[in-house]
């Protein structure tokens, strides 16, 4: 993806106040982000462990979501596959629920899907982190596996959108 500003990613989100968009703790060091092997730019909150966030260019567009960690992780020591890069490891997949865009969030809806814990789907997707558990193997391409990544990121960022 096209590297964020600390501006671009602080005006991106779509589900907290400005206030919290404001506040929020974006990534110190953003010169040193990987971009060019990233589908979205995800990060875990150092303060509050319990909250992320996750960063994704729509059309250009950069939308971004604020997240909180469920108790619920899928199965400690079971092995489970994150619903976003569906790389399928032992451990390291949560729960993470997102509050629903506008007045459907303020009611509290929110939206909830099991990703990889620590937001680096794209650096799983590509060998540049390992999980630590033998992985399947896939035998679509990597190309094809990265255009399901967006499109399940895409999918997750427009049913949070969703009116
Ligand atoms: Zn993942």
């Amino acid at each position: 993806m096209d590297a964020l500003t600390e501006p671009e990613i602080r005006a991106s989100f779509v589900n907290c106040s400005k206030g919290e968009a404001r506040r929020l703790p974006v990534p110190r060091d953003l010169g040193a982000v990987p971009w060019a092997d990233l589908d979205y730019l995800g990060w875990r909150d150092p303060q509050s462990p319990a909250r992320g966030y996750l960063v994704v260019r729509r059309d250009g567009v950069a939308q971004g979501l604020v997240l909180r960690a469920s108790d619920r992780t899928a199965g400690v020591g079971r092995r489970s596959m994150c619903s976003l890069c569906l790389t399928a490891r032992t451990g390291g997949v949560s729960l993470l629920v997102a509050p629903r865009a506008g007045k459907a969030g303020q009611r509290g809806d929110s939206v909830g899907t099991y990703v990889c814990d620590d937001l680096q789907c794209s650096l799983y997707l590509r060998g540049r982190l390992s999980t630590g558990s033998v992985g399947m193997h896939e035998t679509l391409p990597l190309e094809d596996r990265i255009a399901r990544l967006e499109a399940n990121v895409e999918a997750f960022v427009g049913r949070v959108l969703a009116a």
